[in-house]
């Protein structure tokens, strides 16, 4: 893992998330991969906790943000609709505190609109020295980043970081979409998660869609947007421009062509 972010074995994919209201793709999340010579691709739920322990993860992180920034400037140039990256940040990326600091250059380099990157952060993330960390989320969420609660209701779900922190959004975890047509327990935790996020201004995004009947009782809860394989798996960054198209049937985005005005 030391070796891989150096080789280029590292890569990222893009999941959809897809808006309720009207079928469209606005934001991906930049998802890790890691194709290993010797271990083959190995799973980003095996090699992240090791990149945690090790601290590696802040090197790695800090690849993904400027990839994923990256990408997104590239999208923009091809003449994609404009797309938001939603990037996963670890708890050492935060209590490092250079996160602000290197999402502004990032940010800078890429030439990027802020409003188009977003960073998801867990509970657990966000436990670790929390006073310093909402400093560094208030930082981020000035420059105009939107900040999305990850896993929500996992944790160690302290209702106290919801408003201590500057979120933009919450992302149901999907052992809770799992669970919803068996168990009424899972609705009742969806439901008053959409409670309570309405209240506090938030959006709320649903993840591990797998079935046509979870999209429909997450639409009806009131979800603002749905992620999962039921619309498409994490993609690599060539196929987005497809995928886009296939939830806008209506207005596929122009290719730009030169236009001579006056001739
Ligand atoms: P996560 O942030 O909760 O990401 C969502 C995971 O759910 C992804 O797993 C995604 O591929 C998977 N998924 C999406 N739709 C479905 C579905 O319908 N059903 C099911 N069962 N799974 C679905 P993935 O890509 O294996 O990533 C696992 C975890 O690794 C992520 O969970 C995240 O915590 C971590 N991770 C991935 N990339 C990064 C990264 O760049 N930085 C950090 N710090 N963590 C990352
Ligand atoms: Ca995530
Ligand atoms: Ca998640």
């Amino acid at each position: 893992l030391r070796h891989a972010l150096a080789r280029g074995e590292l890569q990222l994919y893009y999941q959809p998330m897809v808006c309720v209201r009207d079928g469209r793709v606005r934001t991906v999340e930049a998802l890790l991969r890691w194709n290993s010579p010797v271990l083959g691709w190995v799973s980003p739920a095996e090699f992240i906790p090791v990149a945690e322990e090790s601290e590696l993860i802040v090197a790695i992180g800090d690849w993904v943000l400027e990839t994923a920034c990256r990408q997104v400037r590239h999208w923009q140039d091809t003449g994609l609709p404009p797309v938001r990256v939603a990037v996963n940040v670890s708890a050492h990326q935060l209590a490092s505190g250079r996160l602000p600091e290197r999402v502004r250059e990032v940010l800078e380099r890429t030439g990027i609109d802020p409003g188009q990157l977003e960073i998801e952060l867990t509970e657990s993330a966000m436990m670790t020295d929390s006073e310093h960390s909402a400093r560094q989320v208030e930082t981020i969420s000035r420059m105009g980043v939107s900040i999305s609660l990850d896993d929500f209701g996992t944790g160690y779900s302290s209702l106290a970081y919801l408003s201590r922190f500057a979120l933009t959004k919450l992302k149901i975890d999907r052992s809770f979409v799992d669970g919803l047509a068996r168990d009424p327990k899972s609705s009742i935790i969806v439901d008053a998660t959409l409670g309570l996020a309405r209240g506090l201004g938030l959006r709320v995004v649903a993840e591990g869609v797998e079935t046509e009947e979870q999209r429909a009782l997450l639409a009806a809860a009131g979800c603002d947007a749905l992620q999962g394989y039921l619309f498409s798996p994490p993609v690599a960054p060539a196929a987005l421009g497809a995928l886009i198209n296939r939830f806008a049937p209506a207005e596929r985005y122009a290719i730009p062509r030169v236009v001579s005005i006056g001739a």
